[in-house]
């Protein structure tokens, strides 16, 4: 009695069959291991690999987010969650006319395929290299403008503060702001239900910014 292969073409004995599943786990025995050591050794990513987003600032630490939820509605996910407002002289976050007031992404939804920033008009949203996103509850998983919002530069003011003066939003998106104006202080955030002497108390007047060139 003889029985067939699972390829179907040579015939095996009972003997030999289980000695042919054997003979798969001897080979690998001798093969190179590929064992991660993960998380004492984390790999490096590709540079273009997709994981958590970031939303970016200008060099004056503006947002450059408008609110304008184009990321939100190429989103296959429906991960995205974005509510614009208007900037006002007293209290500014964006160059333009309007801000992302609440910006958040739920990473039990998202599935990082980046087509999101593909569709940002300003490169406010992008992809950083961290893929450590995993959590056992779903209400951490929901990232807010505050945890996706990248930090800042030496040259940088928090938001909201005004723009560099003489300049409009044109000039942002032209490049020709590279840092925010000597005299730039924050604002007080009113939205926020900030106190004038909070902010006074908190914040303060910065730091003289150096280096700052608008024009040319
Ligand atoms: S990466 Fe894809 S799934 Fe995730 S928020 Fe962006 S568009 Fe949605
Ligand atoms: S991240 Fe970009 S696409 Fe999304 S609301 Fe802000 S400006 Fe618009």
């Amino acid at each position: 009695m003889s029985t067939e292969s699972s390829r179907g073409d040579t015939p095996r004995t009972p003997f030999q069959n289980p000695v042919a599943g054997f003979g798969v786990t001897f080979k690998a025995m001798f093969k190179k291991r590929l064992t991660e050591q993960y998380p004492e050794q984390p790999k490096t990513t590709a540079p273009r690999f997709h994981g958590r987003h970031q939303l970016n600032r200008h060099p004056d630490g503006l947002e450059k987010c408008i609110g304008c939820e184009l990321c939100a509605w190429a989103c296959p996910a429906d991960a995205i969650y974005v509510e614009g407002a208007d900037n006002t002289d007293e209290e500014r976050y964006s160059p333009g006319e309007r801000y992302g007031r609440v910006y958040q992404i739920n990473y039990a939804r998202c599935i990082l395929c980046g087509l999101c920033i593909e569709a940002c008009p300003t490169r406010a949203l992008t992809m950083t290299n961290e893929f450590e996103l995993a959590d056992s509850s779903r209400e951490n998983l929901i990232y807010t403008k505050e945890q996706l919002l990248a930090g800042l530069d030496d040259d940088m003011v928090d938001t909201p503060h005004a723009m560099y003066p003489g300049t409009d939003e044109q000039d942002y998106y032209r490049g020709l702001v590279h840092g925010a104006a000597p005299d730039t202080v924050r604002q007080v955030a009113v939205s926020k239900g900030e106190e004038p002497q909070e902010a006074a108390t908190d914040f303060g007047p910065t730091e003289p910014a150096s280096g700052k060139v608008v024009g040319a």
